[in-house]
């Protein structure tokens, strides 16, 4: 057997991974996929290889993150739906797409939060609704808004590590949105709907 045979589209392998519950039958497959694998390429089973990454990422359409669902509700492991929206309720999402997003933004702030030895994400501004992101001096059509399906964004911390060291790996591997707010304490990690790679300063 080789990888070929058992090659699945993009949204399979998504769907796969989701739906994992380790059962015998699963980790029977995941063996067998393991060593297709291996037979092209032993490198890919190394632990920083990303479909192992992958793998060990939390399950995340089983959660159920709605945008009815209370502040304390967890979008990923570490990090509340209300440390999104700052506890108010004026910052509450209205639409699934946000939450969607939302969730994306969190998988990899918990990445990052990995990275650096697992101390707190603090979130500065994450969801600023229009007409709040205007009173607040957010730039027109914002990314904070989270105005339109793929469009999202957080400004953030690491307690206790370098703004600098924290935004210049969020250079390196968010391939979206990376505002370089260092200079002024945070770091800006966003997504627009074409998912473009894209750089400023403040
Ligand atoms: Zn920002």
């Amino acid at each position: 057997m080789t990888i070929q045979d058992i090659m699945f589209s993009e949204e399979d392998w998504g769907n796969f991974w989701v739906y994992f519950r380790g059962e015998p039958q699963q980790l029977d497959g995941i063996e067998l996929l393991r060593k297709a694998i291996a037979d092209v390429d032993p490198a890919l089973l190394t632990d920083s290889a990303e479909w192992v990454q992958k793998y060990r990422e939390r399950p995340s359409t089983n959660d159920g993150f709605t945008f009815a669902k209370p502040f304390g509700y967890h979008v990923t492991e570490h990090i509340t739906y209300g440390e999104i929206c700052k506890y108010q309720e004026i910052r509450r999402f209205t639409h699934q797409h946000q939450c969607e997003t939302a969730l994306k933004l969190c998988q990899f702030l918990e990445k990052v939060r990995s990275h650096f030895g697992g101390n707190p994400i603090i979130i500065t501004s994450g969801h600023r609704p229009e007409p709040l992101n205007s009173q607040l001096g957010g730039a027109t059509n914002s990314e904070h808004t989270y105005s339109v399906p793929g469009k999202g964004a957080v400004d953030f911390l690491i307690d206790g590590v370098s703004i600098q060291a924290v935004q210049d790996y969020c250079d390196r591997h968010w391939p979206h949105s990376v505002g370089y707010g260092a200079p002024r304490g945070f770091c800006h990690l966003g997504i627009r709907p074409n998912g473009g790679r894209i750089r400023w300063n403040y």
